[in-house]
């Protein structure tokens, strides 16, 4: 979900007229918000993501904090 700073209003990321990328490079683009015309500042790579997944910090990956065994080791039998 986007949201926008000025109205609050929430919607898709679909739903915020693409205006260009924020930067030179980079995953920062300027949206314009459909309810107050706004224009917001949106991460493409967070926003999607939030939509596949739940949000998870940077560079975790699914196996951050799961503790790993040998499996030649007493404990793995
Ligand atoms: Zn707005």
């Amino acid at each position: 979900m986007a949201g926008c700073v000025r109205c609050g209003y929430r919607g898709s990321l679909a739903e915020f007229r693409y205006l260009g990328p924020a930067e030179g490079i980079g995953a920062v683009s300027l949206r314009r918000c459909p309810v107050c015309r706004e224009i917001n500042y949106f991460n493409e790579v967070e926003e999607e993501r939030e939509l596949r997944e739940p949000a998870r910090p940077w560079g975790l990956s699914p196996v951050f904090g799961k503790k790993f065994i040998r499996e030649d080791t007493e404990d793995a039998r």
